[in-house]
Order: structure tokens, then sequence, then C-alpha cells
């Protein structure tokens, strides 16, 4: 029976000119969800208002699921609307709408009536009066509250007169691209996939880096981070996924690095690396999923480490989770089942049986100058392997 739908979206901190630049982004997020649905749709923007309209056969619940992956949007809510012939052709397709929408009568209800159109011959109070009488007197079993009802149905007189009462919740935030880009550093884990959803509902675009090691990991631990790019691309949008041969990087701390030390000095390579192409590509930060503790090179010392060779923002959103919020987020968001396929991972190859957990950065960067000779040379190749792939999701 529902042939639109009305966006709601949160409009704090959306006032004068940022309003309609959140406007716009979000329609286009909207359009670019909905390519991927049958059928067409016509997404409009009128009064302060946001309407998808299905023009002709679409699929109900793909459009609901495809929706929700819209930043931006805090609610879906299912509409009717009809041509205005008359008080009495409204009050039937309203009788309908209820039998339709709730087959269990036994609830209460409440008209909440809006005139955008002040030549309508009822006022809103008088509407809400003869719109309660024609219910009640249809289906005697429901009843009115008006101060806590099961269902709030709302009239809109418009040009059409648009009826619903469902809010189906979206997935909050703000549209992407009202919040420039960053570099997220995507690994096969489950933590990264979800620091680039949280991070991306902040309305930031997202282009992601992975490091890999052949002949140590394999193509499948690659094809594994291609389809996590994919999955959060359903919500960010395409992304930009540049590849980087970190083997020689990692055979030389290996050969000229105490083992120890190998898990931070690796991570403040890739972290340089990152900076390096994100400044490249226009990025405003880094984003990875790490979380204070978690393993030992996710210890403040640790972190302190890493973070060092960093001038850019690094945004850590996962940083005060436990480990079970990061798993129920990555199942929210459908990349558990694919972060926990079995694939080695460049981190998990060479890594000390004993890492430190208290790294000195003084020490550190003493060891470090064992790569002096190497490391720039290397780091170029690293650079010069980067192969980008554009991933976006698709039907
Ligand atoms: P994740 O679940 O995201 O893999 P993790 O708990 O396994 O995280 P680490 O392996 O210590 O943690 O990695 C910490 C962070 O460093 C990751 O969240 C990711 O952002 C980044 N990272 C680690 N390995 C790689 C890699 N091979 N390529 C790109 N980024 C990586
Ligand atoms: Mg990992």
């Amino acid at each position: 029976m529902f042939t639109a739908f009305l966006i709601k979206y949160a409009e704090i901190g959306v006032k004068g000119k940022n309003r309609y630049l959140f406007e716009d982004a979000l329609v286009q997020q909207i359009k670019y969800a909905l390519k991927r649905c049958e059928g067409s749709f016509k997404v409009r923007k009128t009064q302060g208002r946001i309407y998808v309209d299905a023009l002709g056969e679409f699929d109900f619940e793909e459009t609901i699921d495809q929706l929700k992956t819209v930043f931006g949007i805090s609610g879906i809510c299912p509409v009717v609307y009809v041509e205005d012939q008359g008080f009495e052709a409204l009050g039937k397709t309203i009788v309908n709408y209820m039998d339709q929408v709730y087959p269990d009568k036994n609830k209460s209800f409440k008209v909440n009536a809006r005139r955008a159109r002040k030549n309508y011959p009822l006022d809103t109070m008088e509407l809400n009066r003869e719109v309660g009488a024609v219910i009640l007197e249809a289906f005697p079993e429901m009843t009115v509250d008006v101060h806590n009802p099961d269902i709030m149905l709302y009239l809109e007189i418009r040009e059409k007169i648009y009826i619903y009462s469902e809010v189906i919740p979206g997935p909050g935030g703000m549209p992407v691209g009202t919040n420039g880009k960053a570099m997220l550093l995507l690994s096969g884990g489950i933590d990264s996939p979800v620091a680039g959803y949280m991070i991306s509902k902040r309305g930031v675009k997202l282009d992601a880096v992975y490091f890999h090691a052949p002949p140590y990991t394999s193509e499948r631990a690659k094809q594994k981070v291609v389809d996590l790019a994919r999955l959060v691309s359903r919500y960010s949008g395409p992304i930009y996924l540049h590849i980087i041969n970190f083997t020689d990087i990692q055979l030389a701390i290996y050969e000229k690095c105490p083992h120890d030390e190998l898990t931070i000095i690796m991570r403040r390579y890739m972290m340089k690396i990152a900076q390096q192409i994100a400044e490249e590509t226009e990025c405003m930060g880094l984003i990875t999923g790490e979380s204070i503790g978690q393993v030992a090179s996710q210890t403040m010392h640790s972190l302190y480490a890493t973070n060092e060779v960093c001038s850019m923002p690094v945004y850590r959103p996962c940083i005060g989770l436990d480990k079970q919020e990061s798993v129920e987020i990555s199942e929210k968001i459908n990349t558990y089942e694919t972060s926990i396929l079995p694939y080695e991972d460049c981190c998990t190859i060479f890594v000390a049986k004993h890492p430190v957990t208290k790294p000195n950065l003084e020490i550190i960067k003493r060891h470090e100058e064992n790569l002096r000779e190497v490391i720039d040379e290397l780091m170029e190749r690293a650079l010069s392997t980067k192969e980008t792939i554009i991933v976006r999701e698709e039907k």
C-alpha cells in the first residue's frame, strides 16, 4: 500500500547555510543507496522535508534495508498519499490504512493533523476530531489516547494528503560528504571495519590502506580485506582501497631489530606510509581500530610510541570499546562473519612470542637506527607497489 517514504533527520546543528548542504548531501546519498534497489525512485526535497517516491513496482523491505545504510537518516516513515477528494474519501482511505497496517485492532491511537495548506475546509482540531471519529466508528475495539497512544497517526494536508504512522529507525549520524575524508588503516580484523563505519557515520568519506606481505600472506587474505571494504562501503559510499606490499620492510625489521619490538616498529612504519598516502589523497586524518589495552601493541605506552610518527590527527573510535562491544557493532553492520575468517594477517606472522607491552620510545628509536641505511629506499619501494582498487557495493 505504501508508495513513498518520508525521511526524518535530526536537525540539531544543521541550521542556516549548513542545513541545505546537509540536506543536499543526504538526498545524494539516498539516491546512491537506492540505485541498489529494484525499481526506480524519485527523491525530492520540499518545504524542509525529504521524500522518496517509488515510481512503479518496488520491493518494500529491500528499499527499507538500503535506506537504513544512509547516514543522516534518523527515521524512515512509509507514507501513503492521496489526492484531496473531500473528507469522505479521505475517511475511507484512512480506515483502509488502519485496517491494513494494524491487523490487530486492540490498540489506542491519536490523530495528529497538520495543515501546510490553509485553505483546507477543516482546521487542525476539527481534522483530529473528525478523523478520530471515523476510525472509532469503523473499529470500535480501538480507543483514543492523547497522552501515550500505541499509534500516532500523522496527517499532513499539502497539495496532496499524506498519511503515516510508522517510524523505522535509521542509522543516525551525518550524510557522508559533509565532513571531509580520512584514511582508514584496514586490516582483516574485527575492529578496523567498525572504526571505518563509526567515523563515516559522522559524515566523513573514507579511503583505506591495507598492508600485505606476500608470500607470507595470501591472496585470500587480501580478498578478505577487499570484501570488508565492500561491506563498509554500503554505508560510506565508494572506497579507494590502496594495497601496499609491506614484505621487504617487515623482513628488514625482522632482521635488524629486537623481535619483542617488532610489532611496534612495524606499526610505526605502517602509520608513516598511511600518512604519506593520506597527504597525497587529501585525507585529513588517519583511522585505526585500536582499543586501549586490547593487545600488547595497544597499551598506552604502545599507542604513545605508534602515534609519535603521526603529524595528522589519528581517529581511534574503538578506543574505549571492549572487544564484545566491537563485535556487536560488527554484527550489526554485517562485517563480523568476514572478519573472523581465519586467513593470516601480516601482523600475526611476524609477531614475537613476548612483545613489549611498555615500549620505551627512545629505545625504539635507537633500534630503528639499525634500519637507517635501507629504510628510505624500502619505504619508497613499498609506496611504488601501491595498487588502488575502487570498492563499491553494487547490487
Ligand atoms: P583489527 O581487528 O582491526 O585487525 P586488531 O585488534 O587485530 O585490529 P592490530 O592488529 O594490533 O589490532 O592492529 C591495530 C590497528 O592497526 C588495526 O585496527 C588497523 O587499523 C591497523 N592495522 C593492523 N594491521 C594492518 C594491516 N595489515 N593493514 C592496514 N592496517 C592495519
Ligand atoms: Mg588485526
